[in-house]
C-alpha cells in the first residue's frame, strides 16, 4: 500500500519532471529557431557586404583581388567559409573565373537554377554549422545597375555566395541556459517538495495515528489517543476522533462496571472491552431465561436437570457432579453426574454420602478451588486424582445452609477457560438458590400434608392421592396388591388408664414395628387414630396373610412401655387384596375393614382374610 505522503510527492515530483522536460525541450526548440533566424539575417548581411564589394571591386576595375577579399570576408568572427559561385551567363561572358567560383555543389547548384536562397544546418551534432546559400540577381533597379556590365536579362541568377558560420557558440549558451532552467526547476521542485512534504506532515501522521487507533479500536482498545497537530480541519478531526473515543471508552466502562457488577467479574484488564460486555450480556441474557424457566418448573429435580443442561451446552463441560445436600440428615446425593440424572457418587469418594460434612464445600460454604491445591478437599476421588482431574466446587446457599454443590471436574487444559466462565456459571447458581429454596420449601410443606406428623406414616391423604397410581401399578405388571386394615384392641383402655401420652407413644412404636415387618416398597399408613392401612404391593392375599400373621406376631410379642410398666397389646387385621376380591381399589378397602370387624367379632388377636360372605353380613347390619 502507498502511503499518502509517497502518493503526493511522487505525483509532485513526476509533475515537477515533465516540467522541467518541456522546458527544456521548449527552450531547445527555441533556441534552435533563434539561432538559424539570427545566422540567416547575419548571412544576409554577410552576403549583401560581399555583394557591394564586388560590384565595387567591379567599378574600381580590382576584380582581380576578389579572392583575397573574400579570404579576409571568410575571417571576420563567426564566419567559416565565404565562397561565390558564378551562373551560367556570367561564365558566358567573363568566362569560368577563379578555380573556387566554377566549383558548385549540389546546393549551388541548385540555387543557381532556382534563384532561391537555401539555409540549411549541415556539419552534424557535434560541430554544427550554419549554411546560407544566397543568389545574386540581375536588376536594372537600386543604386547600381547590373544590366550596365552583365549582358543577361533582367531577374536573371547571375551567381551564389555561400557563407558558412560556426553556430556552436550559440548552442553552448543554449545548454547553458537550459542547464540553468533546469537547476532553477530543480531547486523549485526540492523547495516546493520539502514545503509539501512539512504542509502534508500533520495531515500524514494524524491520519496514521488515526488507522492505528481505529486498528487498536477493532481489537477493543479504545485507549489510544491522537495528537492534534494544528488548529485546521486536521485538528478538528484529531480532536474529534479523540473525543468520540473517550465517550465510547467511558460509556463502555460504565456498561462494563454495572455488567461487571451483576455478573461479580471485574473485565480482563488488556481484554477487548467491546466483545468481553457484549458476551457477558448475552450471557446474563440466558441468565434471565434460564430463571424464567426454573421458575416455572415443577420440581428441584428439574430445576438441577437444567442446571446440568447448562453445564453441557452452555459452557461444555463434560464431567460435573451436581449434589443436593440434606443438612438435617448430614446426608448427600447426587441428582446429575456427567449429566446423567440420579447417578451414583463418581468424582468424590462415596463415604461423602452419609457425611456431607466430609465435602469440603458443604463444610465451608466457600467456593472450592481444587486448581490450585488439589489436596484441598480429601473426599476428591483418589481414581480422578490419578487421572489427573482437578476440580472446583460452587456451593449453592439455600435457607443459610448450603442446599447442593455443583462440582466442575476438569482436565489441565479446561481449567483457565474454567476460571473465566465462573462468574457466569455462579450468576446461573445465584438464580437458581431461591428458586431451588422455594421449591424445597414447596416440596417438604406437601410432604407434610401427607405424613402424619407424630409417627411419620403417611396419612389419608397421601392415600386419597397415591390410589391411582398404586392401581395402574398392579394393571400394569398385571400383579395384585393386599391391602391389610389394623385396629389394635381395646386402646380406650389404655388411654384411659395411662394416660393420653402413654397411648401416644404406643401408637409410635406400633408404627415402628410395622415399617420394621414390611418391605420398603410396601405402603404404612395412619388411616384413622389407631387405625393402620398397609399396602403390600406385588402381593396376593396369600402371601399377604403371611405378612399380617407376622405384624400381628411382632406386636403381640412386643412389651411397650407405659409409664412404669411394661404392657403388652394385641391387633387384629382384616385382609383383602386388589383386584381378586374387588374391582375398585376403595371397594377392597372397605372390605379389608368388614374383615377387620370380623376379626374383633371373632375375639380380636386375629387376622381374618375377607371372604364375599362378610360383605353380605355387613350389608345386613
Ligand atoms: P377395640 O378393640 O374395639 O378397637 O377397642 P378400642 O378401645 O380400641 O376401641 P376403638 O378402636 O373404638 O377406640 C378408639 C380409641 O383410640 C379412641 C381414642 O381414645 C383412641 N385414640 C384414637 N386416636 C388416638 C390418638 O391419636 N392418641 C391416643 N392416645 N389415643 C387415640
Ligand atoms: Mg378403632
Ligand atoms: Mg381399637
Amino acid at each position: 500500500m502507498l502511503k499518502l505522503q509517497t502518493k503526493t510527492l511522487l505525483a509532485l515530483a513526476s509533475v515537477m519532471l515533465t516540467l522541467t522536460l518541456v522546458i527544456t525541450l521548449a527552450s531547445l526548440a527555441s533556441f534552435r529557431d533563434f539561432s538559424i533566424r539570427a545566422a540567416t539575417e547575419h548571412t544576409r548581411t554577410a552576403a549583401e557586404m560581399i555583394r557591394v564589394a564586388l560590384t565595387e571591386s567591379m567599378i574600381n576595375g580590382t576584380m582581380h583581388e576578389r579572392d583575397s577579399l573574400l579570404k579576409r570576408i571568410a575571417q571576420v568572427d563567426g564566419l567559416d567559409e565565404a565562397r561565390v559561385i558564378r551562373g551560367k551567363l556570367v561564365a558566358q561572358q567573363f568566362g569560368d573565373g577563379l578555380a573556387l567560383e566554377s566549383h558548385a555543389d549540389t546546393i549551388d547548384l541548385q540555387v543557381l537554377a532556382s534563384g532561391q536562397p537555401v539555409y540549411t544546418l549541415v556539419g552534424g551534432h557535434l560541430t554544427p554549422e550554419f549554411r546560407a546559400t544566397i543568389p545574386y540577381i540581375a536588376t536594372s533597379r537600386g543604386d547600381v545597375n547590373c544590366l550596365s556590365c552583365h549582358a543577361v536579362p533582367e531577374g536573371s541568377v547571375l551567381g551564389a555566395v555561400t557563407l558558412t558560420a560556426s553556430i556552436e557558440h550559440m548552442r553552448t549558451a543554449a545548454i547553458l541556459t537550459v542547464i540553468v532552467l533546469v537547476g532553477a526547476t530543480a531547486l523549485f521542485s526540492i523547495i516546493s517538495l520539502l514545503f509539501l512534504r512539512r504542509l502534508l506532515q500533520p495531515l500524514v501522521t494524524t491520519a496514521s495515528e488515526i488507522e492505528h487507533a481505529v486498528r487498536q479500536a477493532k481489537t477493543g482498545d479504545f485507549s489510544v489517543r491522537v495528537q492534534q497537530r494544528s488548529n485546521d480541519e486536521i485538528g478538528a478531526i484529531a480532536r474529534h476522533f479523540n473525543s468520540l473515543s473517550e465517550g465510547i471508552t467511558s460509556k463502555l466502562s460504565e456498561i462494563r462496571q454495572n455488567v461487571a457488577h451483576l455478573v461479580q467479574s471485574q473485565p480482563l484488564e488488556n481484554g477487548d472491552l467491546l466483545a468481553d460486555t457484549a458476551n457477558t450480556v448475552s450471557g446474563l441474557v440466558k441468565v434471565a431465561q434460564f430463571k424464567q424457566a426454573i421458575e416455572e418448573d415443577e420440581s428441584s429435580e428439574e430445576v438441577f436437570q437444567r442446571i446440568g443442561e447448562v453445564l453441557q451446552d452452555e459452557f461444555h463441560f463434560e464431567t460435573f457432579s451436581i449434589y443436593e445436600v440434606d443438612q438435617l440428615k448430614k446426608q448427600i446425593h447426587t441428582v446429575c453426574v456427567d449429566g446423567i440424572a440420579q447417578a451414583p457418587i463418581h468424582w468424590c469418594n462415596a463415604d461423602i454420602s452419609d457425611k456431607c460434612t466430609a465435602c469440603r464445600a458443604v463444610r465451608t460454604g466457600h467456593f472450592i478451588d481444587g486448581t490450585e491445591n488439589n489436596l484441598i478437599c480429601r473426599s476428591f476421588s483418589t481414581e480422578a486424582r490419578q487421572q489427573h482431574k482437578t476440580y472446583l466446587c460452587l456451593p449453592v446457599i439455600q435457607s443459610g445452609g448450603v442446599g447442593s454443590v455443583i462440582q466442575l471436574v476438569l482436565d489441565h487444559t479446561d481449567v483457565q477457560r474454567a476460571e473465566r466462565v465462573r462468574p457466569l456459571v455462579e450468576s446461573y447458581l445465584r438464580e437458581a438458590a431461591p428458586v431451588l429454596q422455594a421449591k424445597r420449601l414447596m416440596a417438604s410443606l406437601r410432604e407434610s400434608t401427607l405424613n402424619d406428623a407424630m409417627t411419620g406414616l403417611r396419612n389419608r391423604r397421601f392415600l386419597e392421592e397415591y390410589s391411582d397410581t398404586l392401581v395402574n401399578q398392579c394393571k400394569r405388571r398385571e400383579t395384585a396388591m393386599t391391602l391389610i386394615m389394623l385396629d389394635l384392641d381395646y386402646f380406650k383402655k389404655v388411654n384411659d388408664t395411662y394416660g393420653h401420652d402413654v397411648g401416644d407413644s404406643i401408637l409410635v412404636d406400633l408404627a415402628n414395628i410395622f415399617r420394621a415387618n414390611v418391605r420398603e416398597s410396601d405402603l404404612v399408613i395412619r388411616y384413622g387414630g389407631e387405625e393402620f392401612l398397609i399396602i403390600l404391593p406385588d402381593t396376593d392375599s396369600a402371601s399377604g396373610m403371611l405378612v399380617a400373621e407376622k405384624i400381628r406376631k411382632a406386636v403381640e410379642n412386643h412389651q411397650f412401655k407405659a409409664g412404669g410398666v411394661l404392657l403388652n397389646k394385641t391387633i387384629s387385621a382384616g385382609l383383602a387384596d386388589y383386584p381378586n376380591d374387588g374391582q375398585a381399589f376403595w371397594q377392597v378397602l372397605k372390605f379389608a375393614d368388614v374383615s377387620l370387624y370380623a376379626a374383633k367379632e371373632r375375639g380380636r388377636n386375629q387376622v381374618v382374610r375377607f371372604t364375599p360372605d362378610l360383605w353380605v353380613s355387613e350389608e345386613k347390619y
